[in-house]
């Protein structure tokens, strides 16, 4: 099976019915960024060390609650870590940081960088751990299409109505050096040493990139040349690969303002994970919640047409049904529906339970 990412690896850490928490890591850096921060008292402090961003959809607690987690691993390292949320993020991550004693704050602990996404601006606050998560401005920004850049990966988002704000992602995969081989061989380019270098200024942006020795066929035989423009080269021979992304939506109501802008967002994603807290005959709780119902999705899907859907947050109502999920969701020809476990973590062995199995 030929591999959807090159350089990402996201992965789901949370069951079908837990509350919500992707992590993507990009691969070659060993670095990563999470989406929202639901259920995380069972992930190793090796999976949150490498997190450089958190993305918070919103400050609902099933989103947000497992920040305490996160902090509790990350809070004694020097770094600087983003946070992004909707407006009013700010507000609820100083809460959040205030209902803990820090007298023994170290001048090496950790940053938080906080960057709330309003319509037409980023309102950024620093809390500084040395100084015990002290709050601070640090100003406006008019918001661009990209709000974050991590190595490979390039975040951009979009705000949605939850009846409070709440923001939805995509993460695409950038820089991706590929060349073609046909394209090459009718150049009479010989594959050597040449593209390692070819390579490295290509992810240095062509920076400083002078002339560019080449091995090539000429009229059959093989000869060492001196290219002027290495970008011009590069973009001769470059392979056909398109960015592969993620899209992450959850918690919006099945309005026309989010769907138009959802979908704008999150259009051909090669991974879609989207909420389905609600099955069909519960559509008038999705509409009471600002949540979506799986033929909400179903219809969301026939727009957006990801590669792979992946339904996430289910309603604990529905703890046991998570069958009549899949059986109501009916994709586009062309997307696959992923499955998971409804709880990612074991179950505890109840006294009842442990009786059926002695029966
Ligand atoms: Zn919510």
């Amino acid at each position: 099976m030929t591999r959807l990412f090159r350089y990402l690896e996201p992965t789901y850490f949370s069951g079908l019915i837990d509350d919500p928490c992707l992590v993507i890591r990009d691969r070659p850096i060993h670095q990563s960024i999470m989406i929202d921060c639901g259920a995380l008292s069972h992930v190793a402090k090796r999976e949150m060390k490498p997190v450089r961003a958190i993305f918070v959809t919103h400050a609902h607690m099933d989103h947000f609650m497992g920040f305490d987690a996160f902090l509790r691993q990350v809070h004694a390292s020097p770094r600087t870590i983003d946070l992004f949320g909707p407006p009013g993020f700010a507000d609820r991550v100083e809460a959040r940081l205030r209902g803990y004693d820090w007298n023994l704050a170290e001048p090496y602990w950790c940053t938080f960088m906080v960057h709330e996404i309003h319509q037409f601006d980023v309102h950024s606050f620093r809390f500084y751990g040395p100084d015990a998560f002290a709050r601070s401005k640090v100003g406006v920004a008019p918001r661009e299409g990209i709000i974050y850049r991590l190595n490979h990966m390039e975040v951009s988002a979009e705000l949605l109505d939850h009846g409070i704000p709440v923001l939805a992602f995509r993460v695409v995969e950038q820089k991706i050096f590929q060349v073609d081989p046909q394209k090459m061989a009718a150049l009479g380019l010989i594959p050597g040493e040449w593209m390692r270098e070819l390579k490295r200024r290509f992810f240095e942006d062509w920076k400083d990139s002078g002339q560019l020795k080449v091995v090539r066929r000429v009229n059959d035989e093989v000869q060492e040349q001196l290219i002027e423009d290495a970008q011009g080269l590069y973009n001769k021979i470059q392979g056909e690969y398109s960015s592969a992304s993620i899209g992450y939506l959850t918690d919006i109501g099945f309005l026309a303002g989010n769907r138009e802008k959802a979908e704008r967002l999150l259009n051909g994603v090669t991974l879609l994970v989207g909420e389905c807290a609600f099955l069909q005959d519960d559509k008038h709780k999705a509409r009471s919640s600002h949540h979506l119902c799986t033929a909400d999705m179903n219809e969301m899907l026939e727009q957006i047409r990801p590669k792979y859907f992946l339904p996430v947050h289910l309603s604990k109502t529905y703890l046991g049904r998570s069958d009549e999920l899949y059986a109501e969701l009916s994709p586009p020809t062309g997307t696959t529906i992923l499955r998971m476990p409804e709880h990612l973590t074991p179950m505890p062995l109840y006294s009842c339970d442990a009786m059926q199995l002695y029966r």
